[in-house]
């Protein structure tokens, strides 16, 4: 796959974990330079000495920065700027599920899953464009779920708030096509990241029933791909959605905009 990325610089939201650290992994193999941000300090720094091991420190920009706060998103942005002078590729990949059913979903639970949803998307995006559209081949990658095509009672508002994202998303595609940026999201349908760990070791399934304390992690996982039904019996590694954003987030996919990729193992049951 000749993704082009030498000297280009990609940004990834969320980039200090999973999936987001992954792709940031995979931008840089492919000979770009990457910007990170996520709000733990910590898990930042971790990150960026791991990406800075793949091609050195000089190509790594890790930047705290909550993606729901519009100051920190611009800071974000002008740190980008100074750095490397360009952006060619935003991944909006920040976030996280928030599990729970229409009766224990309060009003303001709604409105902090459409906030995280919706502004995750649109802060970074309002603050690229400008840095994007001079990029001549600038692209938006969104880390959405397939759960945007299939509910599940147990996460509704995620759900719901992850299919109000799609259609964000085609919007978006069409709007910026003049402007050269392509815009276009992979559904992840249960990808091992820190997500998952952290709940094994909490003990609690998304659906809210117990991990059986003598389960190990793998049996868990393997469970956890027989309950959904994945076709290819096992969860997808970080690595696979990395592969997929990469794609996207290149001239690999140049002649692909509003579209979407399901990265489940088959357990999309979509045609
Ligand atoms: P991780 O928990 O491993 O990584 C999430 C990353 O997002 C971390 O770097 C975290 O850092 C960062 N983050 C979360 N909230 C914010 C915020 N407000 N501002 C800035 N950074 C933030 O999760 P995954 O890699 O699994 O998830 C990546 C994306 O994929 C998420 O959007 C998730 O919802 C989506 N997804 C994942 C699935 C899966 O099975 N893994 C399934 C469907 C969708 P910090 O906490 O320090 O801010």
């Amino acid at each position: 796959m000749n993704t082009d990325m030498k000297d280009k610089v990609a940004v990834v939201t969320g980039g200090s974990s999973g999936i987001g650290l992954a792709s940031a992994a995979a931008f840089l193999r492919d000979g770009a330079k990457v910007a990170i941000c996520g709000r733990s300090q910590e898990r930042l720094d971790e990150a960026a000495a791991a990406l800075a091991s793949i091609s050195g420190a000089e190509n790594v920009l890790a930047v705290a920065c909550d993606v729901l706060n519009e100051a920190d998103v611009e800071q974000l942005r002008d740190r980008v700027e100074e750095t490397f002078g360009r952006c060619d590729t935003l991944v909006c990949n920040a976030g996280q599920a928030r599990a729970s059913n229409f009766y224990n979903t309060s009003d303001d639970d709604w409105r902090a899953e459409f906030e995280l949803k919706f502004f995750s998307v649109l802060r970074p995006v309002r603050a690229f464009k400008g840095l994007l559209a001079a990029s001549g081949a600038g692209a938006i990658v969104v880390t959405s779920a397939l759960l945007a095509r299939s509910p599940e009672p147990f996460l509704i508002a995620t759900g719901a708030t992850r299919a109000g994202q799609l259609n964000l998303m085609k919007s978006l595609s069409v709007e910026f096509a003049p402007k050269g940026i392509r815009v276009n999201a992979v559904l992840i349908g249960l990808v091992d990241s820190g997500q998952w760990s952290r709940r094994y070791v909490t003990g609690e399934n998304i659906d809210g029933s117990p991990i059986p304390a003598d389960l190990s992690q793998d049996d868990w996982f393997a469970e956890l791909a027989k309950e959904r039904k994945i076709p290819l019996g096992r969860l997808g590694k970080p690595e696979e959605a990395a592969s997929a954003i990469l794609f996207f987030g290149s001239s690999a996919a140049s002649f692909i905009t509003g579209e979407t990729l399901d990265l489940t193992g088959g357990q999309a049951r979509n045609v």
